[in-house]
């Protein structure tokens, strides 16, 4: 295995080298779309791994491995922005890393470990720690405890409270080359690098998704599958379509509601004309109430786009409600 991205080789090979002595304290920052989220993981599996390679790379395959693929690694610790219920019952990512989950990271590190090797905390957007909450992160980060590795990771290192900066050693990602970007961006299948790059500031992770967003095929399986709700599995939809940018998804199903409830009310369809038939058939069929309760859920999702955290059971749910219309 090598870097997970062509651009991140230099920092990943200064981080394998220092496996046996990690730093403790980790800063991994740069610009959104450069892959030190995916960076921070890779490095976190290979302190983990119980039968690294011989260049220090995880394997892939113990327990250790395992586990942590799964999101079940006892000695690994995500400390992120959760999801909150709002007023209305909404879902929605809270803004802050609040102090009560700074603390449980605080006690999780005080526990021995449950494997023989290290323990690591990912941080990850660490500048959305609160001020509490980056207090008592500090504490551990001052005399962190035995085998115990901090990852954090910034986008906006400067938002960091400037103690917690300072106890960390940092690696700066930087924007790839032009030309290694539009290389990988090609190598993924993707036409116009060079426009696209532009659009994303340079940052080829966000060009990829940008590339994404004109995703016709995409749009037209899932409405395909929209177009036939009897047939539609909500788990086995879930699982194919938990990999669409939650953009394309967003975007596709919200126009699609829109045009149920514009054939319903109106007797016309707005965006999908290609599906005029369909859309007829089914905005005939469909239970007003229900649907207009999905379109204000899907309006809802569309303000928490940025954080598709649980993005297969939010689409299993989705899915299970869109059947429920057409009962
Ligand atoms: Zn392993």
């Amino acid at each position: 295995m090598s870097a997970p991205y062509p651009w991140l080789e230099a920092p990943w090979q200064r981080l394998l080298g220092s496996r046996a002595h990690p730093v403790q304290a980790l800063l991994l920052a740069g610009p959104r779309g450069t892959g030190k989220g995916r960076l921070a993981r890779l490095w976190a599996q290979t302190l983990l791994c119980e039968a690294p390679q011989a260049d220090g790379m995880a394997c892939g395959q113990c327990p250790a491995c395992h586990w942590f693929e799964t999101d079940a690694h006892p000695d690994f610790y995500l400390l992120t922005l959760q999801e909150k219920t709002g007023k209305e019952g909404e879902i929605r990512m809270a803004t802050a890393i609040e102090v009560d989950q700074a603390r449980e990271v605080v006690d999780f590190v005080q526990l021995s470990t449950y494997r023989a090797g290290f323990r690591v905390v990912l941080v990850d957007p660490a500048d959305s720690l609160n001020l509490a909450a980056a207090n008592a992160l500090l504490k551990v980060l001052e005399e962190p405890p035995l085998n115990t590795v901090f990852v954090l990771v910034s986008d906006q290192p400067r938002r960091l409270l400037p103690t917690l900066r300072s106890r960390c050693t940092r690696i700066d990602i930087g924007l790839p080359p032009v030309d290694q970007a539009a290389q990988w961006l090609a190598g993924q299948g993707v036409a116009d690098t060079m426009n696209l790059l532009a659009l994303a500031s340079g940052t080829p992770l966000e060009a990829q998704r940008r590339a994404e967003g004109t995703g016709l095929d995409e749009r037209r399986a899932v409405l395909q599958s929209l177009a036939d709700p009897a047939r539609l599995d909500p788990v086995t939809a879930a699982e194919r379509w938990k990999t669409l940018s939650p953009q394309i998804w967003h975007d596709v199903a919200y126009k699609w509601l829109g045009d149920l409830l514009a054939v319903r009310l109106q007797g016309s369809v707005l965006f999908n004309r290609d599906f005029t038939d369909v859309l007829t058939h089914l905005g005939g069929r469909a239970d007003l109430a229900k649907l207009l309760a999905l379109a204000r859920t899907q309006a809802n999702e569309g303000r928490t786009l940025a954080h598709p955290l649980n993005r297969l059971l939010q689409l299993e749910a989705w899915l299970m409600q869109y059947r429920h219309v057409f009962d």
